[in-house]
């Protein structure tokens, strides 16, 4: 079975050589670490360098981009722009937003910051920029990009550690900010509010009082974890069973951070014994 690694080159705690090979020893699969994604397909058969607009629209979300602007402009429509509802299909980006895109797409290593997307239109469109893939390949992306979900039932915006499918899109922002930190780290937010205290020294303070039970922006763990999401994606793509119950289990999803590190970055983190059947049926060429 042939992992691609795709990376943005904006997650400076990310080792991504690292990541592949320990990745092909534990899965037992073979990986190839590729750079930066929208650069490697934007130069697939089909693509066009020299055309500056996309094509017009058609299937769920419109046609496949044949140029970076068309990428831009298919993300920029999956901006959430509002925090309060879902995603409004028909909402058309503004100028600024597709250049702010653009710019992202246009420089290696720079980062989408601050921004929510839906998650499942950003991942469409990204399966539609690397038509030609072959079938069979498991294509994981790590990207900066914070993505969504819109929870009917709270009226919320969920974000994601990682999202399964194709290409599976691990969100090393998402690493950090998805999953609940410790109740400990809301109740001292509080203090910031208050004004007794400037706002960046409360985030200090608790940021280092919980380092232990939290992942940090470019925290050395997050490839920890991040090999963890690769997992998962891995054996979605597989079994197309997402996920694992056992709150050690590197395929556990996890929505707190104290289970994040416990499953992915301490002493007791590995696979279940159904996860490490899978894995090891991978290494002796059983399945995949
Ligand atoms: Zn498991």
């Amino acid at each position: 079975m042939h992992v691609i690694l795709y990376d943005e080159g904006t997650c400076a705690a990310l080792r991504v050589a690292e990541l592949a090979e320990e990745l092909a020893r534990v899965a037992g699969v073979e990986v190839e670490a590729r750079g930066e994604f929208v650069r490697h397909w934007a130069t697939a058969p089909g693509k066009d360098a020299c055309a500056t607009t996309a094509r017009a629209g058609g299937r769920t979300h419109g046609s496949a981009p044949t140029t970076v602007e068309g990428l831009a402009k298919a993300l920029a429509r999956a901006r959430v722009v509002d925090p309060m509802s879902r995603l409004q299909p028909e909402r058309e980006p503004t100028a600024v937003e597709i250049a702010a895109e653009q710019r992202v797409l246009d420089t290696p290593g720079r980062a989408a910051v601050g921004i929510l997307y839906d998650g499942a239109v950003a991942q469409w469109w990204m399966g539609e920029w690397m038509e030609g893939a072959e079938e069979g390949e498991c294509h994981i992306l790590l990207t900066a990009r914070l993505l969504g979900t819109f929870m009917p039932d709270d009226h919320r915006w969920h974000a994601h550690t990682v999202l399964l499918g194709e290409p599976a899109l691990i969100s090393t922002t998402g690493l950090v900010q998805a999953p609940a930190r410790p109740r400990e780290y809301y109740q001292g937010q509080g203090l910031a509010t208050t004004g007794l205290m400037p706002r960046e020294v409360v985030e200090a303070e608790l940021q280092q009082r919980l380092a232990d039970r939290m992942l940090l922006p470019d925290d050395p763990r997050i490839n920890a974890a991040a090999l963890g999401c690769a997992l998962q994606a891995i054996a979605f793509h597989v079994t197309g069973e997402a996920f694992c119950e056992e709150p050690t289990c590197r395929l556990y999803n996890a929505r707190r951070q104290e289970e994040l590190i416990r499953s992915q970055c301490s002493e007791d983190a590995g696979l279940c014994e159904r996860h490490d059947a899978l894995f090891r049926g991978l290494r002796e060429g059983r399945r995949g």
